[in-house]
């Protein structure tokens, strides 16, 4: 069985606790889940662990402060490209922990590296402003310095493209980083490690420490951490956001989702039926912008469920690495059981379960695995469980509509907001949703609106705490603090002694 340890100081690091007492040191399983076996053992860091990580990355501080520009972007530049030669590597290492299809995790990495060629443009994403003689020969610049040692903690979903968006922008600013990744899925952050070696990254500037709630408490407690990246569910990005600002730190913190998807009775079906297939059960189900529920406004409910029936009924269920798979298992048997639990609930609470994905055929996987095909439930209200939860897994809850207006009413009542999709052919409509709909990212007749690097990611309310979205000029703008800096050069003219409030003259 492989071990998976921690990254630490530019190379792989054995906990204290193991070399001290091995009874000390906690480990973590990690499946395969198209087999439902154990794969690897992963070690959980303990606040000593964390300790050393954050010593290393504090110690490259000075040195990766004051690299050049060019010297930060020849490493991200090389690094770029060790991940693009890596990308299949990577997909296949993501898909056998995650469960994933390799061409969905290869997707995954080709999003991530977009945000490492977003930031191999950091010299020009850093100028600051010069202005020439705000008062008589006095000159004002402004700059943006990097905060220091950062940290990233990361969900199971995108072990790769997640860490990603934050550690891309975070270290070509001028930080050091310390990641705690998923420890469901670990082995890509430790692949990660050793490409940023290779590119020539200097020791220390990127770390990973793996494991659970006690790293990733050590890490919002220590006074060298300056800033805390969280991404995961929406109680723990809370939690993270409340203690890491209680220790002073700069936060944001990703939450969860529920994304809501408007089809008007002038839209298009059949893309219509297309996209929320492909957006609800791709990595089933398993993404936070993947579409949750459908609201078909009258009188096209009907006709949109039966569309959405008849895909659905041909997808393709396999394991990750059969290439006639379009969905995998789910990322843990717990997480299946629950996910399966919802299909119950919802026909308890009155909705139809209008395909069960419970007996949908896998093709070419062990009986063990972590299967759940992809499932319908119509007819959901508000009040249902399946509707006010995040389900996180293979279940599509189709909502009826009477008018636009409710619709609209129904996204904005929902705790959270992170992506929504409108489908129709009417602009006017779609301009007036994209401006009054309380969520952050929106799709016209796109389900799953991502939006690029230079564009920065984040939802409202329960899905992100903090005011600053991740990576695109707002990821620039989060690892960095300005400085203005007035000066003047002696002149023989100076003024002498003034007691007064300066004034621009
Ligand atoms: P999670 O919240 O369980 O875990 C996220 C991270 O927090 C992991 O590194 C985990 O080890 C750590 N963690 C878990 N429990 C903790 C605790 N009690 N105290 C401190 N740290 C803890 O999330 P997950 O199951 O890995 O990922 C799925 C969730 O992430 C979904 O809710 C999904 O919507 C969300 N997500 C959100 C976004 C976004 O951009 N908003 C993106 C991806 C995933």
């Amino acid at each position: 069985m492989t071990s998976i340890t921690h990254w630490i100081n530019g190379k792989p690091w054995e906990s204290h606790d193991a070399a001290a007492d091995q009874a000390a040191q906690r480990y973590g399983e990690v499946f395969d889940p198209s087999t439902g076996r154990v794969a690897a053992s992963v070690a959980f860091a303990s606040p000593a662990d964390v300790d050393v990580a954050v010593a290393a990355a504090a110690a490259a501080v000075p040195g990766w402060r004051d690299a050049s520009l060019t010297k930060r972007t020849t490493v991200l530049f090389a690094f770029r490209e060790l991940i693009r030669r890596s990308s299949a590597e990577l997909a296949a290492l993501i898909s056998s922990e995650h469960g994933k299809v390799a061409s969905d995790a290869a997707g995954e990495v080709a999003r991530g590296l977009e945000v490492v060629e977003f930031a191999c443009g950091i010299p020009h994403l850093l100028k600051g402003g010069f202005s020439e003689n705000v008062s008589s020969r006095i000159d004002t610049y402004s700059i943006r310095q990097p905060l220091g040692v950062v940290a990233g903690i990361t969900p199971f979903n995108f072990p790769a493209m997640v860490p990603m968006w934050m550690f891309a922008v975070a270290i070509a600013c001028g930080n050091t980083f310390v990641l705690k990744p998923s420890e469901k899925d670990p082995s890509a952050s430790v692949r990660i490690a050793e490409l940023w070696a290779e590119a020539g990254l200097p020791d220390g500037v990127f770390n990973v420490v793996h494991g659970d709630k006690v790293a990733v408490d050590a890490l919002l407690r220590h006074p060298d951490v300056r800033a805390v990246s969280f991404v995961g569910s929406t109680p723990i990005a809370r939690y993270v956001y409340e203690n890491a600002s209680a220790a002073g730190k700069r936060v944001q913190a990703l939450g969860g989702a529920k994304n809501h998807m408007v089809v008007l009775p002038d839209a298009d079906l059949d893309l219509a039926a297309d996209a929320a297939v492909s957006a609800g059960f791709g990595s089933a189900g398993e993404r936070c912008m993947a579409i949750s529920v459908v609201v078909a406004v009258d009188p096209v409910g009907d006709e949109l469920a039966g569309k959405i029936k008849e895909r659905v009924a041909k997808l393709r269920v396999g394991p990750g690495a059969d290439e006639r798979s379009e969905m995998g298992p789910l990322v843990t048997g717990p997480h299946r059981d629950k996910v399966a639990g919802y299909l119950d609930s919802g026909v308890r609470e009155g909705a139809t379960l209008a395909i069960d994905g419970r007996v949908h055929p896998v093709i070419g996987g062990d009986p063990e695995g972590f299967w759940l095909g992809p499932s319908v439930l119509d007819h959901v209200t508000p009040e249902m469980s399946c509707y006010t939860d995040e389900i996180f897994g293979p279940v599509l809850c189709m909502v009826r509509a009477p008018a636009y207006e409710p619709a609209l009413e129904l996204i904005n009542a929902s705790p959270y907001g992170n992506g929504t999709a409108i489908f129709t052919n009417d602009g006017g409509a779609a301009r007036q949703f994209a401006s009054h709909v309380e969520v952050g990212m929106i799709g016209i007749n796109v389900p799953i609106p991502v939006p690029m690097a230079y564009y920065s990611f984040g939802g409202w309310k329960a899905s992100l705490f903090g005011d600053t979205h991740v990576y695109g000029t707002e990821g620039v703008h989060f690892y960095t603090r300005g400085k203005v800096v007035t000066s003047r050069w002696l002149d023989p003219s100076h003024g002498g002694v003034n007691l007064g409030f300066p004034m621009n003259s």
